[in-house]
C-alpha cells in the first residue's frame, strides 16, 4: 500500500532523513524504531504528505506522489492526489487532539462528513460502531475531558478508523499514557493487526513490536541500520546499535 523509496528530508542545511526505503504491503504491519530524534515522526509526516521531503519517491497504493520543484523546493504537485493520500492514511498521534468542544461521537463522525463529505445517518452509524469496537460504545455523548488518556486515545483510534483508511500511521500511541492505560490501547491496535490491517506504527514498545509486527525498521541519525522479521532482529541483532539500543530499552 505505501512504498517509500529513498527518501530524502532537510530542515533547513539539517539533513534528517538521509535514503530511507521502507515497504508495508497490504495487511502489513511494520513498526519503526530507533533512538529520540532517528527520525521515526519525520518520516510517517512525510508518508502522508504533512511533511515535504526533498529528494525520493513515495507511493500510496502503486500511484507515485507527483511531485514539481526539485530539492528543497519540491512540493506535492497536485493538490487533489494529495488529499486522496491523506484521507486514505489516517495518522493517530501521541497527543490525541481530540476537539474539547464536541463529544466523542461528534469527534469521531467530524472528518468523514466534512472532509469527505458522507451522509451523515451513515455515518454517525459506523461511527458507534468503531466506538464500540475500541471499548468505549458508552461514551458517545461525554465530552473528551470527560474520558481518561486511554480511553480519549481509544476515540482518536475509533475517529482514524471512520475515514475508512486504507492504511493507519501510528506516532507513538501509547507514550503519553500510564502503564495500566498503555495496554488498553495496545489490545486495540493488536486486534487491528489480527484483522490484517496495513499499519505503519512508529513505537518504543519492543513488546508490542515483536508481537505485532511483520517488518521491524530500526532507525538510527536518518538511515535504517537493520530491518527484517521482528523474530530475527529483535532476538538477534546484527549490528552494535541496535544491541545497543535493545539493551537500553529492555
Ligand atoms: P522522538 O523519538 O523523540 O519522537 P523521532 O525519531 O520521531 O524522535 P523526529 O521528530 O523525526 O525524530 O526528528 C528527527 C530530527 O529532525 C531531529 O533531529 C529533530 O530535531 C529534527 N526536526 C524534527 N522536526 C523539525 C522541525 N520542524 N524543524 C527542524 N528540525 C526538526
Ligand atoms: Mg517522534
Amino acid at each position: 500500500v505505501i512504498e517509500i523509496k529513498n527518501l530524502h528530508k532537510s530542515f533547513g542545511a539539517l539533513e534528517v532523513i538521509k535514503g530511507v526505503d521502507i515497504v508495508a504491503h497490504k495487511g502489513d504491519v511494520v513498526s519503526l524504531i530507533g533512538s529520540s530524534g532517528s527520525g521515526k515522526s519525520t518520516i510517517l509526516r512525510c508518508a502522508n504528505l504533512l511533511e515535504n521531503s526533498q529528494k525520493g519517491d513515495i507511493l500510496f497504493e502503486g500511484e507515485p506522489v507527483k511531485w514539481k520543484g526539485t530539492g528543497a523546493s519540491r512540493v506535492p504537485a497536485d493538490r487533489k492526489q494529495v488529499m486522496r493520500i491523506r484521507t486514505n492514511l489516517s495518522m493517530v498521534f501521541q497527543q490525541f487532539n481530540l476537539w474539547s468542544h464536541m463529544t466523542i461521537l461528534e469527534n469521531v463522525m467530524e472528518a468523514p462528513v466534512t472532509v469527505l463529505g458522507r451522509d451523515k445517518a451513515e455515518v454517525e452509524a459506523s461511527a458507534r460502531k468503531y466506538l464500540d469496537k475500541v471499548g468505549i460504545g458508552d461514551k458517545c455523548d461525554a465530552y473528551p475531558a470527560q474520558l481518561s488518556g486511554g480511553q480519549q486515545q481509544r476515540a482518536a483510534i475509533a475517529r482514524g478508523l471512520c475515514m475508512e483508511p486504507r492504511a493507519l500511521l501510528f506516532d507513538e500511541p501509547t507514550s503519553a499514557l500510564d502503564p495500566e492505560l498503555e495496554q488498553e490501547v495496545i489490545k486495540v491496535i493488536k486486534s487491528l493487526a489480527n484483522e490484517g490491517r496495513t499499519m505503519l506504527i512508529v513505537t518504543h514498545d519492543m513488546r508490542m513490536a515483536a508481537d505485532i509486527s511483520d517488518t521491524v525498521v530500526f532507525l538510527h541519525q536518518g538511515k535504517i541500520e537493520e530491518q527484517g522479521d521482528p523474530a530475527d532482529i529483535l532476538v538477534n541483532p546484527q549490528t552494535e546499535r541496535l544491541k545497543q539500543f535493545l539493551s537500553a530499552t529492555a
